[in-house]
């Protein structure tokens, strides 16, 4: 089956790895912004990263016929440092128009703290200036539901914002409807040791349906597993579901979210191929 990872993060994976998705039926994935494993010190090692997202990421995927698309941010764990996410914002504008570019992301908090809530707010302003798609990142180190509260409260304050246009990843249990109940999309994120397995995925969908729901790998610096999405599409045929609602989730719903944005410029599959045997 044809899918697409709506989530994860190539810069932290090997080639080899897109070899691995796109053998697995993977045709698209979206690479939002984040942390690099240490903080950055200056705007110019965030526009060094915005320029390997926006270029080398999008050329490494297409040796295999991958289609990469990306968003831009500073995210909440550098968010930390004001100034420099001030800095970073103000630059932004500079790649909103490059080729894949969907949005603003992930944005979103860490530990919940001032100062994450702070650059929250002026990414959001940001986006409502440009009309931007949004994807966000929910903590999880402090409360998660705390968290996710104060997230959506935020988005609900900014009337500017179309809610079918704002991803929240990494919904578990107890966040999924306050996420699902205003109007976002929710994006549920496979990982091997913590937040949300297949079999707990597939649950959520048992129990809210498939409008505006997706699933992610995440695929980052942690343990963490880029073939994930195969994993919940195994897990969805164990249960008997059908394909077409499988297909829906990890393919038909990125699609929809997606082309809300201006730069999805995607290729479907099919006519990928003809395009190439052409
Ligand atoms: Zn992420």
């Amino acid at each position: 089956m044809y899918y697409i990872d709506p989530h994860i993060h190539m810069v932290s994976r090997v080639t080899d790895d897109y070899e691995t998705l796109a053998k697995m039926g993977c045709v698209a994935m979206s690479e939002p912004a984040f942390w690099a494993g240490f903080d950055r010190g200056s705007v110019d090692g965030f526009r060094d990263y915005f320029r390997q997202l926006t270029q080398f990421e999008q050329k490494r995927a297409g040796w295999y016929h991958l289609q990469h698309f990306t968003w831009m941010c500073i995210n909440a764990k550098e968010a930390e440092n004001v100034k420099l996410s001030r800095e970073v914002i103000a630059m932004i504008p500079e790649f909103l128009d490059q080729p894949g570019v969907l949005g603003i992301g992930e944005i979103g908090l860490n530990k919940n703290t001032k100062n994450e809530s702070i650059i929250f707010l002026e990414h959001l302003d940001l986006a409502a200036k440009y009309k931007e798609q949004i994807l966000i990142h929910t903590p999880h180190l402090e409360d998660k539901y705390k968290g996710t509260r104060m997230i959506v409260d935020m988005l609900c304050d900014d009337r500017r914002l179309d809610h079918r246009r704002v991803l929240v990843d990494h919904v578990e249990e107890h966040t999924i409807r306050l996420v699902l109940e205003e109007g976002f999309w929710a994006g549920m994120t496979l990982y091997p040791t913590s937040k949300c397995t297949p079999d707990r995925a597939v649950d959520m969908i048992e129990l809210y349906g498939p409008e505006r729901l997706m699933v992610n790998s995440a695929g980052d610096w942690g343990p963490s597993k880029p073939t994930a999405v195969p994993d919940f599409i195994m897990a969805m045929r164990r249960r008997g579901h059908p394909e077409s609602l499988i297909r829906k989730i990890v393919y038909d719903n990125p699609v929809e979210f997606f082309s809300q944005s201006r730069n999805f410029n995607f290729t479907p599959p099919d006519a990928e191929v003809a395009t190439r045997e052409a």
